[in-house]
């Protein structure tokens, strides 16, 4: 289980993994780069950050469960079953039936959860905060408080209005009809021991979610960074970068901000295990996991 869980001074980690992909080639989703780029990682992303076989990043998807002594919470939520995804034929209308399980496997029912904190609005990380029942999108967590930035659901909002965005529809407006929404801005802290970092760039308000207990400390990354070949090589655009040139920033900030400490980072969309440290590496970083 060791993979799946970390403890962090009175937090308990576990690691909900949804999927893991090796759908998009590295050119797709850093499309600034060109072969040459790549022949210098070669040696070393195969086969943990690269398969083998089609050359495609590795990519997980999941969420990372935060047992405190006072909460469980949930960072992110995934793609979800069911949903309406005619962009990726891999997510459209899937049916796993597995993330649920697996939050049972850590010991917590959707009704024990009391906050989904969400790191930004895109279709991969708000996906289980509904579920279908009887025809309609009712919230997973009954009990749960979703935490959202006020700022990152205007700029979807805003979105929305110009052109549908189905998983604002199915997995973020039922939130707010059923009341469950706080809407709080980017330095929102749960307690002393959970809270929002600002991160932006990836999305007009992305959050990573900083740890602290016991003197221990982590930070799960959201989508400040996807692949370890980005502690490399930390200005590489990300195709789905809103503002390129703040994520880069940001990149370069976190990991400066974290290189060389204990700092534990959960760094979202990396491969098994996902747990690992930043240290540095020449004149840019290196991402060392925890095995
Ligand atoms: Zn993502």
């Amino acid at each position: 289980m060791a993979k799946y869980q970390r403890q962090l001074g009175d937090i308990r980690i576990h690691r909900i993994v949804e999927l893991t992909e090796a759908e998009l080639a590295p050119r797709t989703i850093f499309p600034e780069t060109g072969p040459e780029d790549w022949d210098r990682h070669q040696a070393w992303m195969p086969p943990r950050a690269m398969d083998p076989s089609s050359g495609n990043l590795i990519v997980v998807f999941q969420a990372f469960l935060l047992q405190t002594s006072h909460h469980n919470i949930l960072v992110d939520a995934c793609v979800g079953d069911n949903k309406p995804r005619e962009d990726n034929p891999n997510w459209h209308l899937q049916q796993r039936g597995s993330f649920l399980p697996l939050l049972a496997q850590a010991g917590v029912t959707p009704e024990a959860v009391n906050y989904v904190m969400c790191t930004h609005m895109h279709s991969d990380h708000v996906g289980w905060n509904t579920e279908l029942r009887d025809g309609r999108w009712v919230p997973t967590f009954p009990n749960a408080e979703y935490i959202f930035s006020r700022k990152e659901l205007a700029a979807w909002e805003a979105l929305h209005q110009k052109t549908p965005q189905p998983h604002m529809t199915d997995s973020v407006f039922p939130i707010l009809e059923a009341g469950q929404a706080r809407l709080v801005d980017n330095d929102f802290a749960i307690d002393d021991e959970v809270w929002f970092e600002s991160t932006p760039g990836h999305t007009p308000d992305h959050v990573s979610v900083r740890m602290a207990s016991r003197g221990a400390r982590g930070t799960v990354t959201g989508d400040l960074i996807h692949s370890p070949v980005q502690c490399l090589e930390p200005s590489w655009l990300m195709f789905a970068d809103f503002e390129p040139d703040r994520a880069k920033v940001t990149r370069r900030t976190f990991l400066d901000a974290h290189c060389d400490t204990d700092i534990l980072v959960c760094a979202t969309h990396f491969p098994e295990p996902s747990f690992g440290h930043i240290v540095r590496r020449d004149d840019a970083f290196w991402f060392a996991y925890e095995e």
